[in-house]
């Protein structure tokens, strides 16, 4: 179904196109960009600074900036450093994980604000002439020639662009238009809860809690330095049934979770100063179609269970530019080539997808269902707090990962003609 392309869309033509300027597309980007591959990466938002984003970069992909040598630099961005995942279930502090306990090189989850980490690689990124980052550009959908896809239709504030590419990766995440184009089978596994997301500003020392779980409630709090942000979890279709309990209900609720927000929480003014996040757990059935790869949240929506989602798709990108990017930067990849990326990234995602459903339908669950009443902890939590060397196992699952990728694509290939 070969597509007319409307005359008055400006034409490019590369070697790659990404849609998608998250943490798989940025990293991408950057690879294929110190490959010496020809690569656009399209964005549609103006900058990175955007409220919700995940903020925790994991052991594993630090072993990645070490990889490129960027470790140092990256490092000296303003991060806070996390080691021991605890959290009050109840009355009862528990701790589920301990990084420390893992042998990595970079022992801790860095908390940065994933604007910062998305700036760093594309400032980082500007050193590769062949690596140009279109913000405010928005993919459309897609162009075929046959069965084949050819590059992508997309809108800026010029007008249409119509992008020819060999390649084309979908990097737009959960709500992918790109592998909606591409008819993708998607197998939906689903989620019991959503997310409201919320700023509380700090006054004075409050104590640092990660997650809080009582009867019924459940909040997980990252620490931004001058406030916290709330991530309150509810279960899945209740959203209207809270709000309509009202706004004070709400504070009401989060103060009794989490005391020491109590002073802040007046910045809690309505439902505007309120998100809701909608929790999705899925993966596509095949991740290519010819001329066309998905990685990160568009071939795998990930659950927030864990922070491992922006880790994935990291390693997304660094498997597939250690299979693609010296092939790419000569020519066209094939697409045994691209079935590769996913054979290689099939398992770990699976596994990790696994642990995320266990932990949702079993604790996360549990707790929003509970009524009221004393919590007690999963028998689970309760064993992995009081053997320390389970604690350096679920680190090493949550924050190093199946799996992991070192860096072997290469750098600044010659580009032959
Ligand atoms: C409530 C919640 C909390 C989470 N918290 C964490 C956490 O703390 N840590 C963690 O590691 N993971 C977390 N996750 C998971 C994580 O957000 C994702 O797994 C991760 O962001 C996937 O990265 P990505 O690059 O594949 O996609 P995304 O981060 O979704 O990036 C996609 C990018 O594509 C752009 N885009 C979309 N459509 C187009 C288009 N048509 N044209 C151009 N650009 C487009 C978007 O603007 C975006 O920048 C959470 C998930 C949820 C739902």
């Amino acid at each position: 179904m070969a597509a007319a392309r409307p005359s008055e869309s400006r034409p490019i033509s590369t070697r790659c196109c990404i849609v998608g300027g998250g943490p798989a597309g940025m990293m991408l980007g950057y690879l294929f960009g110190r490959a010496g591959v020809d690569v656009i990466v399209l964005e549609k938002h103006a900058d990175f600074f955007r409220d919700f984003r995940g903020d925790t970069v994991h052991p594993s992909t630090m072993q990645v900036m070490d990889d490129l040598g960027l470790i140092d630099d990256f490092l000296k961005v303003p991060h806070d450093k996390l080691q021991k995942l605890e959290g009050c279930f109840g009355k009862t502090r528990l701790r589920i994980a301990d990084v420390s306990r893992t042998g990595a090189t970079y022992p801790y989850i860095a908390f940065m604000p994933q604007w910062d980490f998305l700036n760093f690689l594309r400032d980082k990124g500007r050193r590769f002439p062949n690596l140009k980052i279109m913000m405010n550009t928005e993919a459309t959908g897609l162009i075929h020639d046959g069965d084949r896809v050819v590059g992508v239709r997309a809108k800026d504030t010029g007008g249409e662009l119509d992008i020819r590419a060999d390649l084309t990766v979908a990097c737009d995440g959960r709500h992918s238009i790109i592998r909606q184009s591409a008819g993708l089978e998607i197998e939906e596994i689903g989620a019991p809860m959503d997310v409201l997301w919320f700023r509380v500003g700090k006054v004075g020392e409050t104590e640092s809690m990660f997650a809080r779980i009582e009867a019924g409630k459940m909040m997980v709090m990252l620490d931004r330095g001058t406030y916290w942000q709330c991530a309150y979890v509810i279960l899945k279709g209740r959203y209207d049934e809270i709000k309509a309990r009202g706004i004070e209900a709400l504070r009401a609720d989060v103060v009794a979770l989490a005391p020491p927000l109590r002073s802040g929480i007046a910045d809690v003014r309505s439902w505007d100063d309120v998100k809701l996040l909608t929790v999705a757990v899925n993966r596509l059935e095949q991740w290519t179609r010819p001329g066309l790869l998905c990685i990160g949240d568009a071939a795998h929506a990930m659950s927030p269970v864990g922070g491992v989602g922006v880790n994935i798709a990291v390693q997304d990108a660094v498997a597939a530019a250690n299979i693609l990017a010296a092939k790419l930067a000569r020519g066209a990849v094939s697409e045994d080539d691209l079935a590769a990326v996913q054979r290689r990234r099939e398992f770990p995602m699976r596994m990790t997808q696994a642990m995320q459903v266990i932990v949702q339908n079993n604790i996360v669950r549990a707790a929003l269902k509970a009524g009221s009443g004393p919590f007690k902890p999963p028998l689970l939590m309760r064993i992995v707090n009081a053997v320390p060397w389970l604690q350096g196992l679920t680190a090493r699952f949550i924050a190093v990962g199946v799996r992991p990728e070192h860096v072997h694509s290469p750098e600044a290939l010659p580009v032959s003609s």
